[in-house]
């Protein structure tokens, strides 16, 4: 079951949005949701975040549906560690997201990803083990409950493919995903992840949520792949 009545992903004008938060909130209404969560990006040099959370609650207090506070951040390297301000305003969950790959010794881009692979100097399996352990342990390294956006979108940038992805790697973040209370969306934008591993995590327990990943009022809560997804896999 993916609850598609809560959107838990989602950007405004706070950072790369069309539409201001306020906006964002009356479209998710306007979509019938019960649940918006405001996910806004964020890095260690942030320095907007308690601003932001004291403007999500402020639109909360009024709104007509739940409205929930996140951010979304990227893993920075193989260690799991998060791109995060030190000092973090209570926030209500955390989108973490694999947008360069998390090499041993930082974030790797995708293209250079994509050179080392052709030039031998990496292969498929071990970059595979690489990301799956970054993202595991990226979970567990969450101060706030955690969902794993748009898992595997690095992948095809990099030259791979999620058929490659084994079940030993499934099942590792599987038990990530059920130690930590973590949960995997389902991101429309990007329609990922593919419906064989959602239907693995999905049997191992892992709660699979939706995300638009909308950066326009329009697309909040709006659903193509997210049902879909949903039919193949329940
Ligand atoms: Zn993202
Ligand atoms: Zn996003």
């Amino acid at each position: 079951m993916i609850d598609t009545g809560a959107d838990w992903h989602t950007h405004s004008t706070t950072t790369d949005g069309q539409d201001p938060l306020a906006d964002m909130v009356a479209a998710g209404a306007a979509a019938g949701l019960h649940t918006i969560g405001l996910s806004d990006h964020v890095r260690a040099s942030t320095s907007w975040l308690p601003d932001y959370v004291r403007e999500v609650r402020g639109l909360a207090a009024s709104a007509p549906l739940a409205v929930r506070c996140g951010v979304e951040v990227k893993i920075l390297d193989e260690t799991g560690r998060l791109d995060l301000p030190v000092e973090l305003p209570p926030l209500d969950y955390l989108l973490v997201a694999d947008h360069q790959f998390p090499g041993p010794d930082g974030p790797v881009h995708p293209e250079e990803v994509r050179r080392r692979l052709e030039q031998g100097a990496w292969d498929a399996g071990s970059a595979l083990d690489l990301l799956v352990t970054a993202t595991a342990r990226a979970l567990a390294a969450s101060p706030v409950p955690p969902i794993l956006a748009h898992l595997f979108s690095l992948l095809p940038k990099c030259g791979l493919d999620e058929q490659q992805v084994t079940g030993e790697h499934l099942d590792a973040l599987a038990d990530a995903c059920l130690a930590t209370g973590g949960w995997v969306e389902v991101n429309e934008k990007w329609r990922c992840p593919g419906i064989p591993a959602l239907t693995h995590l999905a049997r191992r327990g892992v709660v699979v949520s939706a995300g638009s990943d909308a950066h326009r009022a329009v697309d909040v809560g709006r659903w193509d792949y997210v049902p879909v997804a949903e039919r193949e896999f329940s």
